[in-house]
């Protein structure tokens, strides 16, 4: 009986690591090599059907104002799938963003930036940045990211994002955080290298000419030069401009060349009629990058006078009124900036930010059911750490302790004031009710015989009225006594005295004395 239950067990478990084993090897539909992988593609269409829309939104949300030009784009990155070498569901946007970058989601979701569509001369250099991108989805760049435990986990993660400088990813929280680690890491140079390749045989199958991947690297090694650092990580984190990837993409070409690939036009006159709306108006985006530079510098007048001058020349951007309306809001004048927010919203109602910025101007006014609302909304577009603590506040304010437990807990996640200052609300909330998790207690006995408490508040917030109940059991009998630490500041240490008394000479055992934290409270 023992012996066939073991076998039985036995067998299962070898069952479970064929499975196993089957599931991790498989050949990649891109290199054609076999690879170890345990993340399945079932697995990376949903991680690419749920993040693709924060990861939208946390790099500044699509182009709205011109939708002609994700049209235009989406033909553009069809025309390469359909000659990839894995079938996804592709899917391309553009993004208000004008840092030059671009990039790919597993599951074939791909985002290019309109700053990047601005400095590209023809179709197919843009048919050379979509078609690496189609690599890096195709090819499992992401996954195998992922699997290799490239990414960072939690706070650490929205630190490493709200580094690089880009606001809109700033404190993003939650589910969210993995879109935003996936847009913004780099993927090494073996894959960087791999989507060069491939990329370029993906744009001569699709009739481009190929060469335009040596101009494209030419346009980035340009736009790299006479940049500082900091603009250069944010723009280039997983594509890095070399010289050596202009002549490796040089050596590639003529490599197609010599196996007879040849011809494949440029697209030129049709990139630029598509991209004419863009290159009118970059003069109004870039006031609008001026203005966003002057408020960080607190100029708020002078960023104003510039937006003026971006709403002139495109008065129905969105982005605009909105930065407008964050102006209103900076000057403490809530009730004309949810008003500017409104404008913002009449004309793109799906961008987290206005959301926000509305949901704390109502917030400042006491409106908090339209607060409330508002910033729900923006969570649902976008989790941020501003707008869960915003959400916590009015929670607090409603008695609603459970969830403003919840936000604060959430905003926590997040690096810098506002994760700092979430997590000393919730440990505001969470020490009443658990001073255990805060509060350590241990019993010491002096050469006296005095029974005391050394008493140690492991939290950053100072707490009041920490209540310690002694127990000692003195000459065969229990004595208990409560005493109370009326102040403890954050990291501090103290002493309690019982008032307990064993007789001299005679030393407890330690199942003879013990301290239990009863209660604390905070300041
Ligand atoms: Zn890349």
């Amino acid at each position: 009986m023992f012996t066939s239950v073991r076998t039985r067990l036995h067998k299962s478990t070898a069952l479970a690591l064929t499975a196993v084993m089957l599931g991790s090897c498989a050949v990649n539909p891109v290199t054609g090599q076999r690879e170890l992988g345990f993340i399945s593609e079932q697995r990376e269409l949903t991680i690419g059907a749920e993040q693709y829309s924060p990861s939208q939104q946390s790099q500044g949300g699509q182009f709205s104002v011109d939708p002609e030009l994700t049209d235009y784009v989406q033909g553009v990155g069809q025309r390469l799938a359909e000659v990839s070498d894995r079938p996804l569901p592709y899917e391309f946007v553009v993004l208000n963003n004008s840092v030059p970058n671009a990039w790919a989601l597993p599951g074939g979701k791909i985002a290019v930036n309109r700053g990047l569509l601005s400095e590209l001369n023809n179709e197919a250099e843009l048919a050379a940045v979509l078609g690496h991108e189609i690599v890096h989805a195709a090819a499992r760049h992401g996954a195998q990211a992922m699997e290799r435990g490239m990414l960072l986990q939690g706070a650490l993660v929205v630190g490493a994002i709200a580094a690089q400088g880009s606001e809109y990813s700033d404190y993003v929280v939650g589910g969210a955080m993995l879109g935003a680690q996936l847009v913004t890491q780099r993927y090494g140079r073996d894959a960087e290298r791999e989507s060069d390749a491939y990329g370029i045989r993906y744009m001569a199958a699709a009739g481009y000419d190929p060469a335009a991947a040596i101009s494209l690297q030419e346009v980035f090694v340009r736009l790299s030069e006479g940049r500082d650092s900091n603009w250069l990580d944010g723009l280039f984190a997983s594509h890095p401009p070399s010289q050596e990837r202009v002549s490796n993409n040089r050596a590639l070409v003529a490599q197609l060349r010599a196996e007879g690939i040849s011809g494949g036009e440029l697209g030129e006159e049709r990139y630029r009629e598509a991209t004419a709306f863009l290159r009118e108006t970059q003069p109004a985006y870039e006031a609008f990058d001026e203005a966003e530079k002057l408020i960080a510098e607190d100029k708020l007048e002078e960023a104003d006078r510039r937006l003026e001058t971006a709403l002139s020349l495109v008065p129905d951007e969105a982005r605009f009124h909105g930065l407008a309306a964050d102006i209103l809001v900076y000057q403490r004048r809530y009730e004309a900036a949810s008003r500017r927010y409104d404008d913002a919203i009449s004309r793109d109602p799906d961008y987290f930010d206005y959301y926000l910025g509305r949901g704390v101007a109502f917030a400042r006014q006491g409106e908090r059911e339209r607060a409330r609302d508002d910033l729900e909304r923006s969570v649902d577009l976008l989790p941020t750490a501003l707008a869960m603590s915003e959400l916590g506040e009015l929670a607090l304010q409603s008695n609603d302790r459970v969830s403003a437990k919840e936000y604060f807990q959430a905003a926590s996640a997040a690096s810098g004031l506002v994760g700092e200052q979430s997590l000393a609300a919730f440990m505001r909330l969470d020490i009443p009710d658990n001073p255990t998790q805060y509060v350590a207690a241990q019993p010491l006995v002096n050469n006296a015989g005095r029974l005391l408490a050394r008493v140690e508040n492991r939290s950053p917030v100072a707490m009041r009225d920490i209540s310690i109940e002694f127990q000692a059991v003195i000459a065969g009998q229990l004595a208990t006594r409560t005493l109370v630490v009326s102040r403890l500041g954050a990291g501090q240490v103290g002493e309690l005295d019982s008032g307990l008394n064993f007789p001299q000479g005679v030393l407890p055992t330690a199942n003879q004395v013990n301290v239990v934290v009863r209660g604390a409270g905070v300041e």
